[in-house]
């Protein structure tokens, strides 16, 4: 069993920043797995001996005609039917928004394991700044700083964990 995880969350936070972080040096893009569709990037990735796939979302034509948002919450569904576990990002420096607040209310609907991870929290006392993120009521905040690696392990093992 190779568990699912799906990288979701509003565009611009990061989210594939973070799979190019997970899937580094490994074998990149899963092209050919049945059953996946092509809008939205899978990967392998492993922490230790645990493999696990990545799934990230938003790779989509901005410009499409039915609508970046519509679009979004199409891959954001779809994601989160095919993942075992949900990484729900969010902008640390950026703060809560409209839209993450519409993504924590569908997560909590869902009877699926995840993950809150506040993302760009390089440098970031713990507290103050991701104390808002408690306000999406989806438990603890993980921060993470994809760019710099900082928090990734910890995140993997916590999503993992709730297998
Ligand atoms: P996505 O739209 O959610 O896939 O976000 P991207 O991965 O494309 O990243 C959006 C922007 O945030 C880019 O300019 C990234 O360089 C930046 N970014 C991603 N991760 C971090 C991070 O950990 N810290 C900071 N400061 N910037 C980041
Ligand atoms: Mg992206």
């Amino acid at each position: 069993f190779k568990p699912v995880v799906a990288l979701i969350g509003r565009p611009n936070v990061g989210k594939s920043t973070l799979f190019n972080r997970l899937t580094k040096s490994r074998d990149a893009i899963v092209a050919d797995m049945p059953g996946l569709t092509r809008d939205r990037h899978y990967g392998n990735a492993r922490l230790g001996r645990r493999e696990f796939i990545v799934i990230d979302t938003g790779g989509f034509e901005p410009d499409a005609s039915s609508g970046i948002y519509r679009e979004m919450a199409k891959q954001t569904r779809q994601a989160v039917a095919e993942a075992d576990v949900v990484i729900f990002v969010v902008d640390a420096r950026a703060g809560l928004s409209a839209q993450d607040h519409e993504i924590a209310n569908y997560l909590r609907r869902l009877a699926k394991p995840c993950l809150l991870v506040a993302n760009k929290a390089e440098g970031m006392r713990e507290g103050a700044q991701l104390a808002e993120f408690y306000e999406l009521g989806l438990g603890e905040v993980i921060p993470v700083s994809a760019a710099h690696g900082q928090g990734v392990r910890s995140m993997v093992e916590a999503a993992l964990d709730q297998l």
